[in-house]
């Protein structure tokens, strides 16, 4: 007989660490399945650090989930005896918002008609973005010129016309404390965890009556699953049709002139800087010791398509050097010294918004979580949560609706497949 559960969870990473978590805390027979060993490096949940925010530029309908995942950050905390959020501040920068519209013009003066506004700059995404959610939802925020980010951050070195929307609750998680937690709490809450099997195929049982997941070592059957393939996604959930692009992404570690004093987190917030024409890097305060440097990276920039079976692990020294260069403008006593470089992968789906729904093709059975296109991490616990609600309960009171994979297939879905 095959062993059989209530919910087996395919991909032990970040979301599926978390939803066994969330699962087995709620009294239910979980399994989770795990290609490689806890907390590993070889998908998109490594590297000692994520930003986490919640002025977030990318829409305001990711706040709401964000307030969840900061409470949920304490919980796990707590209940783990582990360190995983360290809330050192944040900022947004680039570029000023535009000015409101000008009101309309008085009554037509007699000809000639004035000559029409010079068109306004494109917006600066990652400080206007940010503006819009922390007023749509009064988040506590402060607006920095360039000359009060100069003098509370003296390692950075912003233009005069660049601003930055500072954030105090923004900062930054340990992304395997994360994963080593959830894993913890769910096998003391009763989950099994089998690490080291991958599942080779996956299939709704006839009459909508369960599931079955088959690995190397056994079949196993259940009533529900949840599918957290992260990069993994293209081969997993084909059926999904989401058009999803995982992309080689590369973090890097410098030694900063004159030592990493000025990089503490005391003097040092994690930040998202948007450059001309809209790169944008990012980078943390030194939290790996006097000799483990400082962490920055590029923001999608340069991406190269890649697969979990064919990513490039080694990184160029060309792409060190594009990196310093592009710090040198904002911090030039950072990239003094090259220390090391780390691959990770994006799961990228063509509107840069995740996918979190009942699997439309499986809807009473198959639960999904993928295409977190880079900025993930921060939400892990609270899609554990909303994959435990969308497995047992069948539904969820978070807003899913910006998440919902047929934007990408209804017949001319704004976001359908290109
Ligand atoms: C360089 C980099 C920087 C980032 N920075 C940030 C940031 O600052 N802030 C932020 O919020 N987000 C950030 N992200 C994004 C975030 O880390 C990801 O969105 C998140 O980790 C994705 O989690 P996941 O569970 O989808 O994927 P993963 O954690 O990779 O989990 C997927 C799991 O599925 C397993 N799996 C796959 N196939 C099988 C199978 N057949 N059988 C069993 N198991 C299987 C894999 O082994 C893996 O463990 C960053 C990502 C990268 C790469």
């Amino acid at each position: 007989m095959a062993p059989t559960y209530d919910v087996i969870v395919l991909g032990l990473g970040g979301m599926g660490s978390a939803a066994a978590c969330r699962l087995a805390e709620r009294g239910v027979r979980v399994l989770g399945l795990e290609r490689f060993g806890p907390a590993h490096d070889q998908g998109s949940s490594h590297g000692g650090s994520r930003i986490t925010r919640q002025s977030y530029f990318e829409d305001p309908a990711y706040v709401p989930l964000l307030l969840r995942a900061y409470e949920l950050y304490d919980q796990v905390e707590r209940d783990s005896g582990r360190e995983i959020a360290l809330l050192c501040g944040g900022m947004m920068v680039g570029r000023p918002p535009p000015p409101p519209p000008p009101p309309p013009p008085p009554p037509p003066p007699p000809p000639p008609p004035p000559p029409p506004p010079p068109p306004p700059p494109p917006e600066c995404r990652t400080v206007a973005g940010a503006v819009r959610s922390a007023r749509r939802w009064d988040l506590p925020h402060e607006m920095l010129d360039a000359a009060e980010i100069r003098r509370r951050f003296p390692a950075m070195t912003p233009r005069d016309d660049e601003v930055a929307l500072y954030e105090a609750r923004a900062g930054l998680l340990r992304p395997e404390a994360m994963v080593s937690a959830h894993l913890q709490l769910a096998a003391k809450a009763g989950a099994e965890l089998r690490f080291h099997e991958p599942a080779l195929h996956w299939e709704e049982l006839p009459g909508g009556r369960g599931v079955r997941v088959r690995t190397g070592q056994n079949t196993y059957t259940a009533g529900q699953l949840v599918v957290c393939p992260g990069a993994w996604a293209p081969e997993l959930l084909a059926d999904l049709e989401v058009p999803i692009e995982v992309q080689r992404q590369v973090t890097y570690w410098f030694r900063p002139r004159g030592g990493i004093d000025a990089h503490l987190p005391e003097r040092q917030p994690v930040y998202v800087w948007e450059q001309t024409g809209g790169v944008q890097v990012y980078g943390f305060p030194a939290i790996d010791g006097p000799d483990g440097g400082v962490k920055v990276a590029f923001f999608r920039e340069g991406g190269a398509p890649c697969t979990p079976g064919d990513i490039e692990r080694t990184v160029r020294p060309a792409e060190a050097e594009a990196m310093a260069t592009a710090m040198r403008r904002i911090a030039p006593d950072l990239p003094d010294t090259f220390l090391r470089a780390v691959t990770c992968m994006y799961s990228t789906t063509p509107d840069e918004h995740f996918v979190i729904a009942r699997h439309p093709a499986h809807p009473g059975t198959v639960s999904v979580a993928c295409g977190f296109s880079g900025h993930g991490f921060k939400f892990t616990p609270v899609v554990g949560e909303i994959l435990a609600e969308l497995a047992l309960d069948g539904t969820t009171a978070h807003p899913l609706g910006l998440f919902d994979p047929r934007r990408f297939t209804a017949p001319g879905a704004p976001g359908a497949a290109r």
